[in-house]
């Protein structure tokens, strides 16, 4: 006997995932150095010294045993702890170990903190264009996927917001600096978020939960990500170093639940019952010990920054219109025709690795990683300008 809905996740591949194996490929066929992939966002640039240097001292460290054993399933109390008084010492907020809750990246927080809200059929409002994986997520703890444009500017459509939250809603998820978009949302628009949420929490039993997926937090490029356990009492945040510690395959990262959400207390055991459920056991031991002495460090970012504003400044001046990036390291980019799937078969032709915008929920665009090496891009710009060429732009 076979899951039907675990062999269909199974069969039907990521997009994202598919353009990356078309690109290895076409490497072996044309050479690594003639395709410009732009598929993945796997960061490029290496984890911060302080992170070898954790490591290596904690495998030659006297705990040879339990540098390596299981920690209480929400973590290592002294982890836990150091990550608590950095949100509250860095963010002015309440926040102690008993509400943080360590997990294997976003992606586990996410599912964790999803299956600790629901209970069946509820729903959780996503905002267009969003991580594809959200809808996998909310489906898989039994709720429904709730898609809200956002506005032409790509920040929060606040109308739309409020027209969709309803009865059902149990949480929105936000993801600022953004994947696909790089939009950072700002502190006026989350304010009234925060305050269309509590006038609806007014008129309902359970307040709606906010979900703050912020694995790209540190990755912005002067822009301020506000924090949102500061901004709405009833808010979860949803952790990872993948992209900040360039950690991304040693999966680590937290959830925050903040101590100011009604019933905090239960939602917390119902985070570690979430976590048990779906057979998590610990995080990563090695790591937990690692990431609790880099708190708020990152990667080299004036590598991406340069990045950024090399590609962003070719393609506008080639005639290209981008979504201005602030922060991740993703350019949103529109088809010039408005059919993102036609411009991405076209930019293929010219060895351009792009991915259409159709499976973040939005048409007519197309995202760029720039988290590659800077040759990559230097040598796009050509295959770019005759891409562009091609549409009289
Ligand atoms: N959320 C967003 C918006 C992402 O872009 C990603 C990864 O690309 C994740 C979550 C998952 O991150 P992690 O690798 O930490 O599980």
């Amino acid at each position: 006997m076979i899951n039907k809905r675990m062999q269909g996740l199974g069969e039907a591949r990521s997009v994202i995932r598919e353009i990356f194996e078309y690109g290895n490929r076409r490497k072996r066929e044309i050479g690594a150095d003639k395709v410009f992939d732009f598929s993945l966002g796997n960061p490029n640039v290496p984890p911060p010294a302080v992170v070898n240097a954790r490591i290596a001292q904690l495998i030659a460290g006297e705990d040879q045993t339990s540098v390596h054993g299981y920690t209480s399933a929400a973590g290592a109390p002294e982890v836990r702890r150091a990550v608590a008084d950095y949100l509250k010492n860095t963010f002015s907020v309440d926040m102690t170990e008993d509400y943080i809750y360590m997990t294997c990246g976003a992606a586990a927080s996410l599912t964790v903190t999803l299956h600790a809200l629901l209970s069946g059929g509820e729903e959780v409002v996503v905002i267009a264009p969003y991580f594809p994986e959200y809808r996998v997520f909310i489906e898989q703890a039994g709720g429904v996927c709730r898609e809200v444009g956002a506005a032409e500017d790509f920040h929060l459509d606040l109308a739309a917001l409020d027209s969709a939250i309803g009865q059902n809603t149990a949480a929105v998820i936000l993801n600022s600096p953004n994947n696909p978009t790089g939009v950072v949302y700002g502190e006026g628009e989350l304010r009234a978020l925060a305050a269309l949420l509590a006038r609806k929490n007014a008129e309902r039993e359970q307040p709606v939960v906010l979900i703050a997926d912020e694995p790209y937090r540190e990755l912005t490029y002067g822009a301020q990500v506000p924090q949102l356990l500061a901004l709405y009492e009833h808010t979860v945040v949803c952790y990872s170093f993948s992209k900040s510690l360039s950690l991304a395959g040693e999966r680590i990262g937290y959830i925050a639940v903040s101590p100011r959400a009604r019933g905090a207390a239960q939602l917390y055991a119902a985070v570690c019952g979430a976590g048990r459920a779906l057979g998590y056991v610990c995080a990563p031991a090695l790591f937990q010990r690692v990431v609790a002495s880099c708190l708020g460090q990152s990667s080299e970012l004036a590598f991406y920054q340069t990045n950024r504003d090399l590609l962003y400044g070719a393609l506008t001046e080639m005639g290209f219109s981008c979504v201005p990036p602030e922060g991740a390291f993703y350019l949103f980019m529109q088809a010039p025709e408005g059919d993102a799937a036609a411009f991405c078969a076209r930019a293929r032709e010219h060895e351009l690795l792009l991915v259409p915008s159709d499976s973040f929920g939005r048409g007519g665009y197309v995202r760029i990683s720039y988290c590659v090496a800077r040759e990559t891009i230097e040598n796009s710009l050509p295959a770019f300008r005759a891409l562009a060429k091609s549409y009289h732009l």
